[in-house]
């Protein structure tokens, strides 16, 4: 099979989901990275640009350790403020477990996260226990990025605001929405 470069980096090909909207922590790797590039929201897939006033960007992240930081790596896709809303009200992991959220200034790309091969042996180096066993792996690793097949775009959060009060952020950006139109 064909193999898609983008950023430089061989990318996986993975079958399409078969219709609806993928579920948490399924986002298949054409879906994350066009999501990531374009700052779609992780939940219903549509722009997150524009709908905010300060051109600024929300993101959330499951699990009560979890704060976001400035710097910190992620593969996670942005979401609307509206879709966090819902999300965190019905969504049973994020329910039980917690969740952070932040506004974020820039989003600038980090690297990917995926399978690393030993260039000796061509065989695949395993993965981290946790999450989806996929290797972390930034741009400036020359040597290593090079034996990496890509799943994930991972990018950095800077300039990063916490946020607890959801409610507020999704009416402001109902009311922005309703303007534009
Ligand atoms: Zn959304």
């Amino acid at each position: 099979t064909e193999v898609e470069r983008h950023y430089g980096v061989p990318w996986m090909r993975m079958p399409a989901t078969r219709g609806g909207r993928p579920r948490h922590g399924l986002v298949h790797a054409l879906r994350q990275r066009q999501a990531m590039s374009r700052l779609l929201c992780q939940l219903c897939g549509g722009p997150t640009v524009g709908t905010r006033k300060d051109a600024r960007t929300l993101f959330l992240a499951a699990g009560a350790r979890q704060a976001l930081y400035a710097g910190e790596p992620t593969a996670s896709p942005p979401v609307h403020a509206v879709c966090a809303r819902l999300a965190v009200e019905h969504c049973p992991p994020l329910h039980r477990r917690g969740w952070a959220a932040a506004l974020v200034e820039r989003t600038p790309v980090w690297g990917v996260a995926g399978t690393v091969y030993d260039p000796l042996t061509l065989e695949r180096v395993p993965g981290p226990e946790d999450g989806e066993g996929l290797h972390r792996v930034a741009f400036t690793d020359t040597r290593r990025i090079r034996w990496t097949l890509a799943a994930r775009l991972v990018i950095t959060l800077e300039g990063v605001t916490p946020v607890t009060d959801l409610d507020a952020l999704a009416d402001e950006e109902t009311a922005m929405i309703r303007a534009m139109r």
